[in-house]
């Protein structure tokens, strides 16, 4: 021991002071190869401890013999064992390396001496004298699978310096359900202490989360390049598996934003621990204090082999106190292969120990495996490494940091900082402020709703924003065939940009390699085409109230009636009656109900004016009343439904949908070039969708549009459709009175901000977004770009639209004048016939020329002096009829 001791080991050696003369020695032998300084150091100091502790033992005093060996030679590690073996030894320690540390087990276990390790060993059986106090590495594997699943990490890259560090992450590498993780694995190389190509190649695959597993040593240089070449941002996520991360100098990344967690076995801030420590660095030998260690940018902080080695010691020290201290050590002979009896016992106490050390709780299976442990989880932040939660087996990963926490250190280290921000044009979204003045330069060149929406987002949190356009201008997506990203997508895979906003459509495609924010706006894909034209109503449009089949079954309707209105006239008897009332018994009866008269009487009924012709007998009324009955219905229906007809302006839209659009060729209809609409789609399992788009893509020249402003142009100029979002459909609207929607909207979804993969600030922008949404800066931002922005055009014209759709002009009710003429022009045809016909028949009687009796009687009726004309007797009367009647005298014609 040095000399002066540290403060409070003097004080316990003090406190101890008459006891230690009357106690047992027992001799533990430490075996140290060169570069476990600190081990030596600690066991050391652990015995010195002990000892000062008259609780731990007593009545026995321990002491420490420290043996330093050449590094990977066995041979000479056992021959020291086996001459340390005959002085007489209780236990062995160590050594650290595996090679020398299996010699010396299997001579410890032909001796029955025990053998206490603290060194990682993956055998999972150990020798019967054996007992290691270093957690076992099946079980912390389980403590990094159990991270990662608590982060959710899917696709990861495992950074391994040799073969050891695959065993510690087999559980994540052979985790059955393995599947679920995509691991690229990668190995340091051997020969080269320059890691950039390796590292290069990983920013180049776009993975940000990295388990890292090397030696100290080389922790350091990693992150060095690593940050050299751009992968200590806010975008990468390091685990790094050594339990030893607080004994190196992470400083220069603490303002990076870079996530780096590391499990620790230890915590360096323990009392003891930095006793410990502090009686290492004063050690006079230059190869024990720090200055090499230092030198090698690992601080002089206590290292989880040091304080196993403290603890082993300690559960030595204990377990010897449970089998009374009573132990007799004896010299043993490795020539002789004689075996010490007493150590199978004391072997066995030492497994049972359960104790509490500077490794936290300290206690064995049969095997000698160390089975209860925790580790701390302790992430880097801006004041350095500190801890958030802690691992057990039987609970897993457990943050004691609140997320309440977490989200208000995001926040913090948002401050003051600029985010880059990528847009694509499009109205109202994104515009140029002018784009001819070059005086604009900045984030004073654009303007619209997202510029809006960021600038609040960022005053909310307190960063400032660098707006720019992404090259090429597209949205951007994954190519389904090749799996390259491009727009806007590629762009924050490529960390060129912290935010990226436009009318962006949160889509699953785009969210398995980017993170969203919240949604700002929710929308569907809409049908944007021209406005129809007011067809003007047919000529016969007084015939639209019913329909053909009506009108049909009408006339068919009237005849019957009228056949069955004759025919059952001429079988009663009523309808006959005396032609001459003064004649009580008339040679002859007659029945009004001829064929003209009955379809004289329907149509007269049904044309609502009656006749002077009606039934007498029940059964001709009974067809009379019910044909009354028929026609009321089926004229005031007639009536009130063309009132309706004649009034409403028939708009005539060719496509009323989407089904109507998938069912002809004639408009042409296509979508965004690059953009979710036209996946909408491509990925559809709807039949009309799917021809939809075998319509789009085979469609020569491309239905495809490279800009919204472009898609609208063409639904003016040609006969297009343009299949785009609901907002911006609106917009257009609002201002283009000739254009109009057609149809519902085929889908929903979201627009949202998209941040690069693992971005820290997505929570908080999400809650931005939810701030802005509740206290209506949303709905103000968008009632000033879409109405108070030149929108509102079209109202005036709707209404006056209205007011005129009620008249009723000449088109309306032209048909109607069509059939009176038509009508008219029959009737003046069949009295020409009926005056040919009559006249022909006169000039027969009369023996005189049709012409001359024509032209008789035109200038009779061209007189138009009276309205009687002298009768004509006809010539072809039956005699009888011709009883009393004298013919009138001839008329005086001029
Ligand atoms: N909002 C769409 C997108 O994000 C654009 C479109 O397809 O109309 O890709």
């Amino acid at each position: 021991m040095r000399w002066p001791p540290p403060l409070p080991l003097l004080l316990l050696l003090l406190t101890a002071g008459p006891t230690a003369a009357v106690q047992k020695q027992v001799k533990i032998v430490g075996l140290f190869d060169s570069g476990s300084a600190r081990q030596a150091a600690a066991f050391r100091y652990a015995v010195d401890r002990v000892n000062a502790d008259p609780t731990v033992l007593p009545n026995v005093r321990l002491v420490a013999s420290i043996q330093r060996i050449p590094l990977l030679d066995s041979f000479q590690a056992s021959k020291r064992v086996c001459a340390l073996m005959e002085q007489g030894v209780a236990a062995i320690f160590g050594p650290q390396t595996a090679s020398t540390s299996a010699h010396v087990q299997s001579i410890c276990d032909a001796m029955e001496m025990p053998h206490i390790e603290t060194r990682w060993d993956y055998r999972l059986k150990r020798d019967d004298y054996s007992v290691n106090v270093h957690p076992h590495p099946a079980s912390l594997s389980k403590a990094y699978e159990s991270l990662i699943r608590y982060w959710n990490w899917k696709t990861f890259t495992v950074i391994y310096e040799d073969i050891d560090g695959l065993v510690r992450l087999q559980e994540v590498l052979k985790a059955p359900s393995s599947s679920e993780f995509k691991i690229t694995l990668r190995q340091l190389p051997a020969d080269s202490t320059d890691y950039r190509p390796l590292l290069k190649r990983i920013k180049k695959s776009g993975n940000t989360r990295i388990v890292l597993d090397c030696r100290l040593l080389v922790l350091r240089p990693i992150l060095d390049q690593a940050l050299e070449i751009g992968m200590m941002n806010q975008y990468f996520s390091y685990l790094i598996t050594s339990l030893d991360v607080h004994s190196v100098d992470l400083e220069a990344f603490r303002h990076l934003g870079t996530n780096i967690t590391a499990l620790r076995l230890v915590d360096p801030a323990q009392a003891v621990a930095s006793d410990l420590l502090q009686d290492w660095l004063q050690d006079p030998l230059p190869a024990h204090n720090g200055y090499v260690a230092m030198h090698l940018n690992i601080l002089p902080f206590f290292q989880t082999e040091t304080a196993l080695m403290y603890d082993a010691v300690r559960v030595f020290a204990h377990a010897l106190h449970a089998f009374n201290e009573k132990l007799t050590v004896r010299p043993l002979s490795c020539q002789a292969e004689n075996s010490w009896a007493e150590g199978n016992s004391l072997v066995n106490f030492i497994k049972l120990v359960r104790t509490g050390g500077l490794t936290g709780t300290i206690e064995f299976d049969r095997e000698g495996f160390r089975t209860e442990f925790t580790l701390d989880i302790v992430e880097l932040l801006q004041d350095g490494l500190k801890k958030v939660g802690y691992w057990t087996l039987a609970s897993g990963a457990n943050y004691t940091r609140s997320y309440g926490e977490k989200i208000r250190e995001i926040e913090h280290s948002l401050w003051n900082k600029t985010l880059k921000v990528i847009m694509a044009l499009n109205e109202p979204y994104v515009m140029m402020v002018n784009e001819s003045d070059p005086t604009l330069t900045g984030n004073a060149r654009f303007e619209g709703f997202c510029v809006d929406l960021v600038n609040e987002i960022a005053r909310l949190r307190n960063f400032s924003v660098e707006f720019d356009l992404v090259e090429g201008g597209s949205y951007g997506g994954i190519d389904p065939v090749t799996g390259k990203a491009s727009g806007m997508v590629k762009a924050l895979l490529e960390q060129k940009a912290d935010l990226a906003i436009t009318d962006l459509s949160i889509t699953y495609e785009r969210e398995q390699v980017l993170d969203f924010s919240m949604p700002w706006m929710t929308l569907g894909i809409g049908i944007l085409y021209k406005k129809p034209t007011n067809e003007p109503p047919p000529l016969f449009s007084f015939l639209a109230p019913l329909s053909l089949e009506v009108w049909l079954y009408m006339a068919t309707a009237y005849l019957g009636v009228s056949v069955l209105l004759f025919i059952l006239a001429r079988f009663s008897p009523y309808e006959w009656d005396n032609p001459h009332p003064c004649r009580e018994d008339p040679d002859v009866l007659e029945n009004q109900f001829s064929l003209l008269n009955s379809l004289w009487f329907t149509i007269g009924s049904l044309m609502q004016q009656g006749s002077d012709i009606a039934p007498k007998a029940i059964s001709t009324r009974m067809v009379a009343g019910m044909w009354w009955f028929f026609t009321l219905i089926m004229i005031s229906s007639y009536t009130a439904n063309l009132a309706a007809f004649l009034t409403v302006e028939r708009m005539v839209s060719p496509i009323e949908s989407a089904e109507d659009l998938a069912k002809q060729t004639d408009i042409k209809y296509g979508a965004l070039a690059t953009g979710s609409t036209k996946n909408f789609f491509r990925d559809s399992k709807i039949a009309s969708y799917q021809r939809m788009w075998s319509f789009m893509q085979s469609a020569r020249p491309s239905v495809f549009v490279n800009s919204g402003a472009e898609g609208v142009e063409r639904v003016k100029n040609e006969r297009y459709a343009y299949l785009m979002e609901s907002p911006q459909l609106e917009y257009v609207v609002e201002r283009n009175c000739d254009l109009q929607q057609v149809g519902g909207l085929l889908d929903t979804k979201s627009y949202g901000i998209a941040l690069p993969p693992g971005s820290p600030y997505t929570s908080t922008i999400s809650t931005a977004i939810l701030i802005l949404q509740e206290n209506g800066t949303l709905h103000l931002l968008k009632t000033r770009w879409w109405k108070e922005k030149g929108g509102g055009k079209c109202k005036k014209d709707t209404k006056a639209g209205t007011n005129s759709a009620n008249e009723l002009g000449l088109d309306h009710v032209g048909g109607v004048f069509v059939v009176l003429l038509c009508g008219m022009a029959a009737a003046c045809m069949i009295a020409i016939c009926e005056f040919v016909w009559k006249s022909r028949k006169l000039a027969h009687e009369d023996h005189v020329s049709l012409f001359g009796e024509m032209a008789r009687e035109v200038r009779f009726a061209l007189r138009c002096q009276s309205t009687s004309k002298p009768a004509r007797r006809p010539a072809a009367l039956p005699s009888e009829m011709l009883t009393g009647w004298s013919p009138p005298p001839p008329p005086a014609i001029a």
